[in-house]
């Protein structure tokens, strides 16, 4: 008979044993020196106990995510001060103007009234084009959804995609005090590279103010404030990654909380880019730690809660017309246009739509997978529905093993038996 459920992973270091838990993103190690294997690690009673108490015996996964978070992803500006040659954005709409916004604020207030039992927290995501040309919108909207937070005793989090040119040091504070700490910024490798690839609207390159930005801000980093510098991978840059890493590393490698982050450029505009079609997450991400840096913790994309937010119910993307969509990348796909916010705050979207996103079905070989809890089918719900497949898996599905590896070397074992 099987010792753990489904759902837990057995990985052999040189000197320990790991298991890792995708119910519920534990993990436990062992050296070999302290148990001979693991029929004799599980069968001490402490240990037993341990294992009960954590759910890696017992099967009784809920094939439901319960998400208690509001979120809104806000597309406040859809214009951009880039042009980016892989963007997929058209940028035909402008800013939100305050109208709408006042929109997006009736509709949190209805929400929260009528459907309070539901939440425990609401998020703000700012997004665009680029949010900081609208910083007026993130001033009026932070404020009144803080208040309300407040009011309603729910927590309040908010983050902000932005590509970092108009991020000063005054900017970076004022988002601060409005209570914006997670940013994720990309810089897509050397300075040749990125300004290839991630260009002004009069087509001169962004690199060097945007380092300057960033290390003009790094000492007022506050400890709850995380900063990501992501990196799009393409055909293109791919080569270049080490020279990046150990830029990266040298700039900001003494700040614990400006994490690095690597993402395989998609096709999903109408223009061709040539990709990387391995994924390229967990390669990139050994090489910063074994020199050292600071990267994202592959947990975060490990745990039992990181599907997509668009797979998500309680969590949309509102355009700056007005327009309710799930996804951030596919704008322009009739799937994903659900409807539109009114005037009064009630969302006119077509339910029938958004359970496309959100609902999905299981397979045999779905059930009968370690990564279920974590992943659902769902993890991208557009390339779910795009291949038309039974089930959608990720790439990384082959490197589980490599993973947890990964998230032992970042220390983030959540119980090292025989450890002081
Ligand atoms: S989609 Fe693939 S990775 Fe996800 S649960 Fe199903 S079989 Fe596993
Ligand atoms: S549905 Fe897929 S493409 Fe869209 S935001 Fe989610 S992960 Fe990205």
């Amino acid at each position: 008979m099987a010792l753990f459920t489904n759902y837990v992973e057995q990985v052999e270091s040189s000197d320990s044993t790991i298991l890792y838990n995708f119910y519920n993103g534990i993990s436990i190690k062992y050296p070999h020196i302290l148990f001979k294997n693991i029929e004799e690690f599980s069968s001490n009673s402490d240990i037993y106990d341990l294992l009960n108490s954590e759910q890696f015996l017992s099967n009784n996964f809920h094939f439901k995510i319960i998400d208690r978070t509001l979120q809104l992803i806000l597309l406040i500006h859809e214009d951009c001060n880039f042009r980016c040659t892989y963007c997929y954005e058209k940028f035909e709409k402008g800013a939100m103007s305050k109208e709408i916004a006042e929109s997006v604020l009736r509709f949190i207030k209805k929400e929260i009234t009528e459907n309070r039992e539901k939440y425990d927290k609401i998020q703000l995501s700012w997004f665009g084009g680029e949010p900081l040309l609208n910083l007026k919108i993130i001033e009026f909207l932070s404020d009144e959804v803080l208040k309300l937070a407040r009011q309603n005793d729910l927590e309040y989090y908010s983050d902000i995609t932005t590509n970092g040119y108009l991020l000063s040091p005054r900017i970076f504070q004022k988002l601060l005090n409005l209570k914006v700490n997670n940013f994720q910024i990309t810089i897509d490798g050397t300075q040749v590279y990125h300004d290839k690839q991630r260009l002004l609207k009069n087509g001169h390159g962004t690199y060097a103010r945007i380092i300057q930005n960033l290390l003009s801000i790094k000492k007022n980093i506050t400890d709850d404030t995380v900063i990501i510098l992501r990196t799009n991978v393409g055909k293109e840059n791919y080569e270049t990654m080490d020279e990046n890493i150990s830029n990266l590393i040298s700039l900001f490698g003494d700040t614990e909380n400006i994490l690095l982050f690597f993402h395989n450029i998609g096709n999903w505009g109408e223009k061709e880019i040539e990709v990387v079609k391995k994924d390229i997450r967990l390669e990139l991400t050994k090489r910063v730690i074994e020199r050292g840096g600071h990267v994202v913790p592959f947990i975060w994309t490990m745990g039992p809660d990181n599907i997509c937010y668009a797979a998500k119910e309680n969590h949309y993307v509102i355009g700056s017309m007005g327009l309710v969509y799930k996804c951030t990348v596919a704008l322009y796909d009739q799937r994903n246009i659900l409807g539109r916010l009114d005037k009064q705050g009630n969302l006119l979207i077509d339910r029938k739509k958004e359970k496309m996103w959100t609902e999905v079905e299981l397979d045999e070989e779905c059930y009968s997978c370690t990564l279920l809890p974590s992943c659902l089918n769902n993890r991208c719900p557009l390339n779910r529905m795009t291949s038309k497949q039974t089930h959608y898996c990720l790439p990384t599905k082959g490197q589980i093993e490599e993973m947890i590896l990964v998230l032992d070397k970042q220390n983030l074992i959540t119980y090292e038996i025989g450890a002081n």
